[in-house]
């Protein structure tokens, strides 16, 4: 069971006024707070153990080597990884996509395709599109049903003798379907393909272990799991990782240096060229510690009723409004519009009344197409919301929306 208030004494932020108003936080999608046990682990490392890592002889660069390298253990267990050396730390999801879109892509050829979805981040296209510049690979779009789910029949249709990966988010950002991975990735694996998971939504709400999928990458953000701004992760296969290519060059990523020949270091170290954010790669330890405290399995049940309750309550007493996003299989994300109300002038509107949500495209500009839409109102949950953030929530859209 969630006791929220005990949480959400640890998320000193929610004590915050906005004009006057007490706080609604739903723009928990966007990014997560952070309580006060991480902001704490933060200033200790500053405090206490703020040395160069992986190189120093002297005991602070041991302390802080041994705090950044347990995160990585944390991180290999959270997600069900073999070893460590699957577990590469990067900036954050984008900058993992755009690792394997750099490394994995410089192996593919000219003709060669691969798979995206209609519901992809901007950042699970982009990086295919630049590897576009140098190889004409081709990109095969999945579609979505009215509900918001994928036509499994559809992707299928998608692979070819050419098909090279499958890059598919685990859910989405704006409808919040969470996708069958399990079946994606099966059916990826019988067309000898292998696939990579945005898991930037799904991570912070449900269980996911990489060994159980048997996905071959899976990329998340630290900064939406309760974490840090500026940590991510990229767990690879270690086969897919050790025949990769590094992606960037510098210290920590090498053997030996010549000017002649250069070797690589081993892996994860091979893919974290430079200096790490060891502080807030730290404190994303410390992050999942806090999950693992409160429980995976009890957040995503606490959170799954308060997106059944939020999506009745906006359907029950907002006349005119749309839904979007009706999968059997959601993620706590209520993405919607009232009548013909734009969503950036209804989201000052419930902005003023204290509570903060995502307007706009989402950084899905191919969904909006897809829906005909130019943009939505999204309301997103996290286990430190409660019914009363529902209540107000709903009570400022209905306002809002008979202003207009
Ligand atoms: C937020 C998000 C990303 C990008 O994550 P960053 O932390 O900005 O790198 C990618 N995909 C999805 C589905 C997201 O929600």
């Amino acid at each position: 069971m969630i006791d929220v208030n005990k949480i959400r004494a640890d998320f000193p932020i929610l004590n915050r006024k906005v004009y006057g108003k007490p706080l609604v936080y739903l723009d928990n999608a966007a990014t997560s707070l952070t309580p006060q046990p991480v902001v704490d682990a933060i200033t200790r490392m500053y405090n206490c153990h703020k040395a160069n890592v992986h190189r120093g002889v002297h005991a602070l660069s041991q302390e802080a080597t041994d705090r950044m390298e347990g995160a990585r253990d944390k991180v290999r267990d959270y997600i069900g990884a073999k070893s460590t050396a699957e577990v590469i730390f990067t900036r954050g999801t984008t900058e993992a996509i755009n690792l394997v879109a750099s490394s994995f892509g410089e192996q593919l050829a000219n003709g060669d395709e691969i798979i995206l979805t209609v519901m992809e981040h901007h950042s699970n296209i982009v990086p295919w599109q630049l590897l576009q510049r140098h190889t004409r690979v081709k990109l095969n779009v999945v579609p979505v049903d009215a509900r918001g789910e994928l036509d499994l029949d559809a992707y299928d249709d998608c692979f070819t003798d050419n098909t090279r990966l499958v890059a598919v988010c685990h859910a989405s950002n704006v409808l919040g379907t969470v996708n069958p991975i399990k079946r994606l990735v099966e059916i990826a694996h019988s067309h000898g393909v292998p696939i990579l998971i945005d898991g930037a939504q799904a991570m912070p709400h449900r269980r996911v272990n990489v060994a159980e999928l048997d996905c071959d990458f899976y990329a998340f953000s630290s900064h939406k799991m309760y974490g840090p701004n500026g940590v991510g992760v990229l767990y690879g296969k270690r086969e897919w990782l050790e025949q990769m290519p590094p992606y960037q060059g510098g210290g920590e990523m090498i053997g030996t240096v010549s000017f002649e020949r250069t070797t690589y270091a081993e892996l994860p170290f091979k893919f974290e060229a430079g200096t790490p954010d060891f502080v807030d790669i730290a404190a994303f330890g410390t992050a999942l510690d806090y999950i693992n405290a409160i429980g995976i399995d009890a957040i995503a049940h606490y959170e799954q009723q308060l997106l059944d309750y939020a999506t009745e309550r906006l359907r029950g007493e907002v006349p005119g409004v749309r839904v979007f996003g009706e999968a059997s299989h959601k993620c706590p994300v209520l993405s919607f519009l009232v009548r013909d109300i734009n969503s950036y002038d209804m989201g000052v509107l419930l902005d003023r009344q204290g509570i903060a949500v995502r307007t706009g495209h989402h950084c899905a500009e191919p969904l909006m197409r897809h829906l005909r839409v130019t943009g939505t109102v999204r309301a997103s949950f996290a286990f430190y919301n409660t019914r009363d953030d529902v209540d107000r929530f709903v009570a400022a859209v209905a306002r809002a929306a008979s202003m207009f």
